[in-house]
């Protein structure tokens, strides 16, 4: 597959911060970045300046990284600015919250003190259902509601665990820490790949010396220097 042979096609799907699309390759589909921002099961909604094509180029580097430890993802090609070849999924609708610092609903929920560093990285998984606000789910929830099977989230959580511990090291390298981030998965031919987008719409990043913010909870809490934040990641994972 290269650039230029790819025809896009219908809109199959709209979501908050992407568009996919069809194309004339049956086992393909095209995921569009946008720069609009939702938070809080879509209440807050705005945008981000360059958001899309920042995050579309963050995320084609992610996939990339990770494949070369052998975690296999829907990732095909980066095609444009904003849009990226990926293969055609069946998602499974769970989403898989790895955590290695309090924060977020962590906090909310349970009482941690933000920023604390927690001794073992925390799994959760989330019913992938707007309607019901997302809700936190346990892996026999899972299997009753004909999620995933045993095997499968056995595999999830697995997978998410290593990719927590490849991207934790990686961004310490580039100065920042991972506080926790959200991983999608899908079934394509037979086998479970990552899908989604990993970007800091959807990972925690604070500045290893000053944990000063530098993802989407600036958006979240109106805490200012939004578009600035996306690009320092960017400048200091891509250079
Ligand atoms: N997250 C996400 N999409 C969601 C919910 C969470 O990308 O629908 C990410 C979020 O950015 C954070 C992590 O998952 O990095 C944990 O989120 P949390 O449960 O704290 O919920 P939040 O307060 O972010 O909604």
């Amino acid at each position: 597959m290269s650039k230029g042979t790819l025809r896009k096609g219908e809109l199959l799907y709209e979501g908050k911060a992407k568009k996919v699309f069809a194309t004339d390759h049956p086992d393909l589909i095209i995921q569009e970045f946008k720069d609009d921002a939702t938070a809080f099961n879509a209440q807050k909604k705005g945008q981000i300046h360059n958001k899309g094509v920042i995050n579309n180029e963050l995320a084609s580097h992610f996939f990339q990284y990770l494949e070369t430890f052998g975690i296999q993802t829907h990732f095909v090609e980066k095609l444009s600015e904003r849009e990226m070849a990926c293969k055609r999924l069946e998602i499974i609708k769970i989403e898989v919250v790895m955590r290695n610092i309090a924060a977020g609903t962590l906090v909310k929920r349970y009482g941690f003190e933000e920023g604390v560093e927690l001794p073992m990285p925390i799994t959760e998984l989330y019913l992938k259902n707007d309607a019901l606000g997302d809700p936190l789910i346990n892996d026999d929830h899972a299997v009753v509601l004909n999620l995933a099977s045993p095997e499968e989230i056995t595999f999830l959580k697995q997978t998410a665990w290593k990719i927590n511990a490849i991207l934790r090291q990686y961004f310490l390298s580039k100065g920042l820490k991972l506080v926790d981030f959200k991983l999608e998965f899908g079934r394509h031919n037979g086998l479970i790949l990552l899908g989604d987008e990993i970007s800091p719409d959807t990972c925690r990043l604070w500045d290893r010396d000053t944990n000063k913010k530098l993802d989407k909870d600036r958006f979240r809490f109106d805490l200012g220097e939004v578009e600035d934040a996306y690009c320092e990641v960017r400048n200091r994972v891509l250079g």
